[in-house]
């Protein structure tokens, strides 16, 4: 569990390396599931906590994200909120979610924010009471998902909305992609000492089999090189000393 006072969030493994979410609105006792690629460890993890979902919230259409819906909207009587931009290749939804236009879980306002690039209808969900974001497979810890979908272009401004939120922001990512990530980050940001102390603490985390998530949206503005790509440290490193930041993302996600 890794609460603040509004929103509890109970990280929930599925399949190799994917994280759905257990969430919590602490005045209305209302909950969601978010992303639920696999549907048994996310029942065991409700059943647990004698928790039954009103909401399943769904980042993006891939397999990984949302295999485990049918199952846990029967059990349960939940219902579905994805991107309405996505609706074609999402399960049906009782709510279609549009960037700017504010919806609500429990007694909180959530943000959708589109988020193209890993696919074209892909969004990332932002809690401002509870201080959560829950980034799917846009962005990664130390890292940002792959291009399925969309341009480097495109990924680059939906990071840059991300990167718009307050720093204490924490953000709830789709896989257990840390270590690695931190192997390649090293490679174009060498220089970075925040970026070299959090690559022991995932180290760390890692060898005790800990997750590494949540980070927050500041810890990753200070070591996450797709984040930094505005950084002449960086660009410099990429061998791009007078590229935009732009035209550096690019490069680092070619990479
Ligand atoms: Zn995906
Ligand atoms: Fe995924």
């Amino acid at each position: 569990m890794t609460g603040n006072e509004a929103l509890e969030v109970v990280l929930v493994p599925v399949l190799s390396d994917n994280y759905a979410f257990l969430i919590r609105d602490a005045e209305t006792d209302e909950v969601a599931v978010v992303d639920p690629g696999e549907a048994a460890p996310v029942e065991r993890a409700l059943t647990e906590r004698g928790w039954r979902p009103d909401w399943i919230l769904l980042t993006h259409h891939h397999h990984d994200h949302i295999a485990g819906v049918e199952t846990i909207a029967k059990a349960y009587g939940a219902k579905i909120a994805g991107a309405a931009a996505d609706s074609a290749r999402l399960p049906a939804l009782d709510a279609s979610l549009v960037a700017g236009e504010d919806w609500n879980f429990g007694a909180q306002l959530v943000e959708v924010i589109d988020t193209p690039g890993h696919t074209i209808g892909h969004i990332a969900l932002y809690f401002p009471k509870g201080k959560a974001l829950f980034a799917g497979d846009t962005l990664f810890s130390l890292g940002c998902g792959r291009l399925r979908e969309g341009t480097a272009l495109q990924m680059w401004s939906s990071l840059s909305k991300l990167m718009a939120l307050p720093p204490e922001t924490r953000v709830f990512c789709g896989h257990e992609y840390t270590l690695s990530n931190a192997r390649f980050a090293v490679t174009v940001d060498p220089e970075n000492a925040a970026l070299k102390d959090r690559v022991a603490e995932v180290e760390a985390q890692r060898a005790a089999n800990e997750p590494t998530i949540p980070t927050t949206l500041g810890r990753e503005m200070a070591t996450n090189p797709f984040l930094r790509a505005e950084e002449p440290s960086v660009k410099a490193a990429t061998g791009l000393p007078d590229a935009d930041g732009a035209t550096t993302f690019a490069e680092i996600r070619r990479r």
